[in-house]
């Protein structure tokens, strides 16, 4: 059970925690193997789950403080940070938000104790048009039929709790909307469902420590007690699931500011320690310029996340335009600031004796990863000209019939 802990007291622990795994970071990427003692320190502080309502054991905590945590954290350690986002926001925090009791117990349960969900979108035919996924989840009396593929699925193999999205056919075959599926994997536990399996592992550019897998269903079986259906039923399923995935985009968001803030410290730290010309390279005024832009950017996206993680919609997570907004901007900078602060260590942050060149390839993905940069953009877009722009070739023809 989770003590009472106010915003301070969770980032003094973050804190502490990002000093201790600050110099085994590099160790996770180079043996590109997931960092479990730090999820069993991440466990013991009350960090994974933080955000689980009190009820069900967790800390109650808000999105904001689950921010603050997740920044303090991914300065040292992106790998860890990242685990504390998917054990606060996304698949658990859809579960939490539109789960049943049992559902939202059992899933809080594993997260406590260490476990950090994988939520399983996107497929080799669908990524930014995730609504074209084929994973098809086939109604058999009071259970459903899995089939397809998902890949990039993060934490694949390490995780236990799996949201899996796919469409869900009645009995007749007939489409019915996108839902998710609760899906316990724990080979440890013995806990193996028939027709579940780990296909592959992609070999990454950053971000090493964090398995990202292929996944497989065939004919898996999912009782209907497992099938996660926001209140308005499956036909709007999908968007009701994507609006709690919001969530996951301001905790992306935000390892890509730590990663960001942490690279600018490093940088300020170096620009007065190197000697060139015989005086630090701080007082060279085109590199004073360059941190200033790096500080404002660091600034910038600290705000816009916390705005977001702050102005909660109706179903109790960040607004979809704010997440997206914040996420594109925060990340964008992040991969400036940090390309920025390897330039200020010369040749010493191309190398691996400084953590910067690990920290640019880590943040290299924040663009991609959970919407990319240009489909957030659209969702703006979509935004302030008041339409959902659509993508399809058709979309806009349509968009025209309608008036
Ligand atoms: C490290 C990592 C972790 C991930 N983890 C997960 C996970 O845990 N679960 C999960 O389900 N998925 C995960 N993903 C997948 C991720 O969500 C997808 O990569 C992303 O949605 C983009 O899909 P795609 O890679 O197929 O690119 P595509 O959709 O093929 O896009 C290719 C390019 O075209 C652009 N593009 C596509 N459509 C448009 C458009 N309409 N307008 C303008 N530009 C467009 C894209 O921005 C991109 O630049 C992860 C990806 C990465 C890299």
């Amino acid at each position: 059970m989770h003590d009472d802990k106010n915003t301070e007291t969770y980032r003094a622990i973050a804190r502490k925690l990002a000093e201790d795994f600050a110099p085994r970071a590099a160790e996770w990427d180079q043996a590109r193997t997931y960092c479990w003692p730090n999820v069993a320190d991440l466990t013991a502080a009350g960090l994974m789950g933080m955000t689980i309502p009190k009820r069900y054991g967790g800390g109650g905590a808000s999105y904001f403080d689950a921010c603050v945590v997740i920044e303090e954290i991914a300065r040292a350690c992106t790998l860890s940070a990242r685990i504390v986002v998917e054990a606060n926001m996304g698949g658990i925090a859809a579960i939490m938000a539109y789960g049943s009791e049992d559902q939202k117990a059992f899933a809080a349960e594993l997260v406590l104790t260490g476990d950090k969900p994988a939520i399983c979108i996107t497929e080799p035919e669908a990524g930014s048009a995730a609504t074209e996924m084929r994973t098809t989840a086939r109604r058999d009396g009071n259970r459903y039929i899995l089939n397809g593929v998902k890949h990039w699925i993060t934490g694949g193999g390490v995780s236990k709790l799996h949201v899996i999205f796919a469409r869900v056919e009645n009995e007749d075959g007939q489409f019915e909307g996108i839902g998710a599926f609760i899906v316990h994997y724990d080979p440890a536990a013995g806990v193996t469902p028939a027709g579940f399996s780990i296909a592959g592992r992609q070999r990454t550019l950053g971000l090493c420590g964090m398995p990202e897998a292929e996944l497989r269903f065939d004919n898996l079986l999912v009782e209907d007690r497992f099938a996660l259906v926001p209140p308005s039923g499956f036909k709007r399923g999908f968007a009701d699931l994507m609006t709690a995935y919001n969530s996951q985009r301001v905790g992306a968001g935000t390892v890509a500011l730590g990663v960001a803030a942490g690279a600018l410290a490093h940088a300020t730290r170096y620009m007065k320690e190197r000697q060139q010309f015989g005086r630090p390279i701080a007082e060279f005024q085109g590199l004073q310029w360059m941190l200033a832009d790096m500080d404002i950017g660091v600034h910038a996206s600290r705000l816009m996340l916390h705005e977001a993680a702050r102005a909660l919609g109706p179903l109790g997570f960040p607004d979809m335009v704010m997440a997206a907004r914040a996420k594109t901007f925060a990340t964008e900078t992040a991969i400036k600031v940090v390309s920025d602060a390897l330039q200020m260590f010369g040749a010493r942050g191309y190398g691996d004796q400084e953590p910067l060149e690990r920290m640019y390839r880590d943040v290299r993905m924040f663009t991609i990863g959970g919407g990319t940069a240009q489909i957030l953009k659209t969702l703006v877009a979509g935004a302030r000209l008041g339409i959902k722009t659509p993508q399809t070739r058709d979309g806009y023809l349509r968009l025209a019939e309608k008036g």
